[in-house]
């Protein structure tokens, strides 16, 4: 063995060993969890939970840092572009699957660029309204749209977002296009739509479920297969007359690409009792959704449902014909 092979295994063996250390000793300081949307949305509700359980878990804060703007795309770079030492994660949701169909010039790769951690929850979406819309029910809703398209303002945060994907699907179901209305997330665009400045969204019950039961939005259906327990009284899209109508968001937790094994695991440990935690449980079941099971937790169920999402919606996308530079 020369001399240059010598000094390559010993640097590798220094290399593997001070992951090694690092994976050990961590985490030794605050974790930041960045959540691609404004304060106050439902990405940010979910986040928020599950970081103040992984905090107790971890023995170290999980802070929640938000990232807003273009639909998700700006926070999810920041995190591509950190150091792969479980010190920055992300919590996105179905916009990580949407992204690079939509966006021609997207700066990272939700594949390539990322460590999966593991799913987090399903969340059902409602089709809602400033109280004051005059349709009281799906079935006024639609006449009601195509008579008015020119002053309907349909709010959403961000191209790529989940509630601008709920829009677009829905616009061209019904064939209306409505002015539509960018924000840095649906929690800003619901106290928009609270002053009363926007008309209609699609948001995830994580954000809506307490403004329908208090009677502050008018709500209209559920965009998922089957009715949603906790809001019983709503139909489903499908069953108001748009056969096959469905969005069910998803939200994923990941890692720079590069984190090392050991700290994945150390995570994906910590995700998974936050979701069995009761506390998590109970909040959740009050807005509408409940933690995935244990085993879609892991970053293989992660790594194959955002690529099926993305197999899923790249063609839909494209045959919207909507694009994002
Ligand atoms: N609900 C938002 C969306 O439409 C995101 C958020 O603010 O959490 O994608």
């Amino acid at each position: 063995m020369n001399y240059q092979t010598l000094r390559r295994l010993g640097l590798a063996a220094i290399a593997a060993a001070s992951t090694f250390a690092h994976a050990q000793d961590y985490p030794n300081k605050a974790i930041t969890v960045v959540v691609p949307f404004a304060a106050g949305g439902p990405t940010d509700t979910v986040a928020r939970l599950v970081a103040q359980s992984m905090t107790t878990n971890l023995k170290q804060q999980v802070i929640v840092e938000n990232v807003g703007g273009a639909g998700g795309t700006l926070g999810a770079g920041r995190v591509a572009r950190a150091a792969g030492d479980g010190y920055t994660l992300l919590l996105h949701h179905i916009g990580h699957s949407t992204a690079p169909s939509l966006y021609r010039k997207l700066a990272f790769d939700p594949i390539g660029d990322f460590e999966p951690i593991g799913l987090v929850a399903d969340v059902p979406m409602t089709l809602i309204a400033k109280q004051a819309l005059p349709p009281k029910d799906m079935k006024e809703l639609l006449p009601y749209l195509k008579a008015n398209k020119e002053k309907v303002l349909y709010a959403h945060a961000g191209v790529g977002s989940a509630s601008h994907l709920c829009g677009l699907l829905f616009m061209s179901t019904i064939q209306v296009d409505m002015t539509t209305v960018p924000f840095g997330g649906t929690g800003p665009a619901m106290t928009s739509m609270l002053g009363g400045e926007v008309d209609l969204m699609c948001d995830q019950t994580t954000n809506t479920t307490g403004q329908i039961k208090g009677g502050k939005v008018k709500a209209y259906a559920v965009t998922t297969k089957t009715p949603v327990p906790s809001l019983k009284e709503l139909p489903t899209m499908a069953d108001s007359g748009l056969p096959g109508f469905e969005v069910a968001v998803w939200h994923g937790l990941y890692a720079p690409k590069g984190t090392p094994k050991p700290v994945l695991d150390k995570l994906t440990a910590a995700l998974q009792t936050a979701l069995k935690d009761p506390n998590v449980i109970a909040r959740l079941a009050e807005l509408g959704t409940e933690p995935v099971a244990q085993n879609r937790a892991t970053p293989d169920a992660l790594r194959t449902h955002l690529k099926t999402e993305i197999d899923k919606w790249s063609p839909v996308i494209k045959k919207a014909g909507v694009y994002a530079d």
